[in-house]
């Protein structure tokens, strides 16, 4: 059998890693051909990671630190290379499989490259789809490529379909931790720092992601996600509170059934899923022990202490580009909290003002739609946050 040709972007990341991980337990080089790593700040690890793959080329997404990586794989005969462009042509590179796991929408345009190549594209970046969902479904839909979630709420709907009669799906379930401000009032959420709100009660995942859980703009994202990906439309998506993170997600069907699935709070369980499909094999996740879970709870979402999850109702609604602006300014909101610049509360604000402000003018683009026109809201609502942040501190 021919060894696949893998690709990871974001190998360096938290779901980056979690792959590299992965791809050493099922036999590494030896049973892998891993084709091109990337990363951005983090070149030691980047450097480590291509020599346990031996992967062909590492790229950093960083263009000031390419000597820094050539120096750290001397020696090892693995290529290197540094910056935007180089990332998109280690990209273009023909794949069986890729992870597309840069965070935000800088993962956008590698995506896009990785749709072309006609294999299994392995989607942990939901901005993508959030800023681009049609752009980047047609792009996979005209080249062949098959498009995997990894995201743990959409590889739970994705098994939960699996072999079901999709004209009979009622509604989607998406379960949602809460994440660390669960209980928190408003006036507690104001006052809470960049350290509390990265600090997540389940899951062990990248700082902005972690962000995005405490304000549940990471559901307000995977809302759009599922429409996107499921072609499901808005009104039969449902959030539901599980502090416990053990379903995953669910799907309803026309005779009042649910498709649960459910698994540790492991995300090697998702991207596992999604390497190995459509066979199984076994992960080195922890099994579940429903004794000594004992209860699994339930909650209604709170839109009015949570409004993320409002504001991707609006965009649903509103549809065309709308989603780029939402995402930028979600991005612009998050650099601004984590800088110290706003508070928690804040993010939503500013978000919220983006849409008010950009959001109509963006919602109108809805055909014909480019990598340029998602770019181009995406500057503009960047500009728009970090002149919001600006006007604040005055
Ligand atoms: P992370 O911050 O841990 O890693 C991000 C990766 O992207 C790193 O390799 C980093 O070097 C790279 N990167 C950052 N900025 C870049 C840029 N401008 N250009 C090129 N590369 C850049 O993030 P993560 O938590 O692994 O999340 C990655 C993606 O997966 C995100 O889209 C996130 O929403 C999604 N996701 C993550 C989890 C999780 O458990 N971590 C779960 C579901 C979905
Ligand atoms: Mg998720």
């Amino acid at each position: 059998m021919t060894r696949r040709r893998i690709s990871i972007f974001g190998s360096t990341g938290s779901i980056g890693g979690n792959t590299v991980e992965l791809l050493m337990h099922q036999g590494g080089a030896e049973a892998y051909d891993v084709v091109a790593l990337t990363g951005a700040s983090n070149i030691a690890l980047l450097a480590e990671q291509a020599r346990a793959l031996r992967a062909g080329i590492a790229v950093t997404a960083d263009p000031n630190r390419g000597a820094e990586l050539a120096a750290a794989l001397a020696g090892s005969g693995i290529a290197s290379a540094a910056g935007q462009e180089a990332l998109l042509e280690a990209a273009a590179r023909p794949a069986d499989w890729v992870m597309s796991a840069i965070v935000g929408s800088a993962g956008l345009a590698p995506g896009l490259c990785a749709a072309r190549n006609g294999g299994m594209l392995a989607l942990a970046n939901k901005e993508s789809l959030v800023c681009a969902g049609a752009l980047l479904m047609d792009t996979c839909a005209a080249h062949g490529t098959t498009l995997l979630p990894v995201d743990s709420e959409h590889s739970a709907i994705f098994q939960a379909l699996n072999g079901e009669d999709h004209g009979a799906l009622e509604r989607l379930l998406l379960t949602a931790s809460g994440g660390p401000f669960r209980n928190k009032s408003r006036a507690e959420m104001a006052a809470m720092t960049p350290a509390q709100a990265v600090a997540h009660p389940n899951w062990d995942m990248g700082a902005r992601i972690s962000v995005d859980s405490a304000t549940m703009f990471n559901k307000a994202l995977e809302i759009i996600e599922a429409h996107v990906l499921f072609g499901v439309p808005p009104e039969k998506i449902e959030v539901v509170v599980h502090p416990q993170s053990i379903i995953h997600s669910m799907v309803g069907f026309a005779d009042g059934s649910i498709m649960a699935q459910l698994g540790p709070a492991d995300m090697r369980g998702a991207i596992g899923f999604a390497l190995n499909h459509p066979a199984r094999a076994a992960l080195p996740v922890e099994r579940l022990d429903f004794a000594a879970l004992a209860t699994l709870t339930f909650e209604a979402e709170d839109p009015v202490r949570f409004p993320a999850l409002r504001l991707a109702r609006e965009v649903l609604a509103a549809g065309g580009l709308s989603g780029a602006v939402l995402n930028a300014a979600k991005e612009a909101a998050l650099d601004a909290f984590l800088a110290g610049r706003i508070g928690f509360l804040d993010m939503a604000a500013l978000v919220e003002a983006a849409l008010d402000s950009i959001g109509a003018e963006a919602a109108s683009k809805r055909q014909g739609i480019s990598l340029g026109d998602v770019m181009h809201y995406d500057r503009k609502a960047r500009e728009f946050g970090n002149a919001w942040v600006a006007a604040r501190r005055v």
